[in-house]
């Protein structure tokens, strides 16, 4: 599956953004662990973060291919897009099921970049995966909301004003479906910080801002309802697909960068006085990564071009990011490997995209539950959990 034309002149915008935010500029943030302000910054400025807001408030309304291409090319630059992939993802939630007035309210503010939706509260700490027996809960009140609970793992809420939440607004034993009961709010953290919401900071392998969330009693308008009541499970349903399509262009990009490194390395590096590249040893595991990426990378753009049709792509998403995410730790490993001792110097990048593209395998959602949903939902196998 070959990319359109059009979206070349993206792809090198987006490179010559990065070009201005070097290695030396990620690392300093990594030993500090610290989020990169300036990069966010710069990107929100161009527009890049506002690329599947439509026209109509503000945005560039592009698709999503045009955004996986974003994501792609910056983690292939050596930069890090986990700092602010969320807007692009929580977008389609808001876009599909939130009010005219929401999107009229929120959508104009986040184009210009007054406002930042990066934070995306579903994981719990005793809930883990199994996302339908959360128990944050929301419990209507007159004209307003009280939620109750926590959240672990909500990345970027230190760094967003807005926050997408799922709760539970009827008790499980009560709800009509098996899935029903669950609900979605846009949640306005800088009316609630510190009444109600109190954030903190959790400190991971990888720079990535993540924190642990607790709610006492927060209040939040009940204008803030994201579609109708107990209907939110499948409305984050719908935006996980667009989730995993993302991080799986960020995995391939992730996969260029290890691959263009090692490849160059190995024509460089002299030892037995040749270039250890040109040991079969050496570039057979460079040729397999790049057979993997080149794989994955089929896959991640049928996702997202069945995705911008509009048509069904759980399967091709989940198989995606499966995809995308094991081809870019194998390229990881492998850059390593290639680079011998200078592999974990933090001087060469080359440790620190390894610690960041660990994560892939694990979250948005680990490999055992893509396995499963395939097992089940493609190959018609009993359901295992
Ligand atoms: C750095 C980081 C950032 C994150 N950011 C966010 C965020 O912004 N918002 C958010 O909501 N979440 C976020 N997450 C959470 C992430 O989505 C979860 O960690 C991930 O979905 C796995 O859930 P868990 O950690 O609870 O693992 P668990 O559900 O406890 O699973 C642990 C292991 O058991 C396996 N397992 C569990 N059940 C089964 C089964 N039935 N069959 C086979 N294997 C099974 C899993 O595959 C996994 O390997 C983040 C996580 C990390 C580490």
């Amino acid at each position: 599956m070959t990319e359109s034309g059009d979206l070349a002149p993206i792809r090198e915008a987006v490179r010559a953004l990065c070009a201005d935010f070097p290695g030396e500029y990620w690392r300093e943030l990594d030993r500090e662990r610290a989020y990169p302000e300036k990069f966010v910054a710069a990107l929100t400025q161009a527009g890049f973060l506002a690329a599947l807001i439509p026209e109509e408030y503000g945005g560039s309304g592009l698709a999503m291919t045009a955004a996986a291409a974003i994501m792609e090319e910056i983690q292939a630059s050596g930069c890090n897009g986990a700092a602010c992939h969320a807007q692009m993802y929580t977008m389609g939630t808001v876009l599909r099921h939130g009010s005219a007035e929401q999107k009229a309210r929120y959508l104009p503010a986040i184009a210009r970049g007054e406002l930042r939706l990066q934070a995306f509260g579903v994981t719990e700490p005793t809930s883990g995966t199994d996302t339908l027996s959360l128990r944050t809960t929301a419990t209507r009140e007159d004209d307003h909301y009280l939620i109750n609970g926590q959240k672990i793992w909500t990345s970027r809420a230190e760094h967003s004003d807005l926050m997408l939440l799922l709760a539970r607004t009827t008790p499980r034993e009560q709800a009509k479906t098996r899935t029903g009961g669950l609900s979605v709010f846009l949640v306005d953290m800088r009316e609630t910080k510190g009444k109600g919401l109190t954030i903190r900071p959790i400190r991971t392998m990888m720079n990535h801002a993540t924190t642990e969330v607790f709610f006492e009693n927060m209040r939040v308008p009940a204008d803030n309802l994201i579609g109708r009541e107990g209907d939110g499970f499948r409305y984050i349903l719908s935006g996980m697909n667009a989730e995993r399509i993302l991080i799986g262009a960020e995995c391939i990009g992730d996969a260029k960068w290890f691959i263009q490194k090692a490849a160059s390395y190995a024509g460089e590096r002299v030892v037995f006085g040749r270039p250890i590249g040109q040991n079969q040893g050496v570039q057979f595991p460079i040729a397999r990564a790049y057979i993997g990426m080149r794989a994955a990378e089929l896959m991640v753009r049928e996702a997202a071009a069945l995705y911008e049709a509009g048509k069904d792509c759980g399967s091709e998403a989940n198989m995606a990011k499966h995809l995308a995410a094991e081809a870019s730790w194998a390229a990881a490993d492998m850059c390593v490997q290639t680079y011998g001792g200078f592999g974990f110097a933090e001087e060469f990048d080359i440790e620190r995209k390894f610690r960041e593209t660990r994560l892939y395998t694990v979250a948005p959602i680990s490999t055992n539950l893509i396995l499963s949903y395939i097992a089940e939902h493609v190959l018609g196998l009993p359901r295992s959990y």
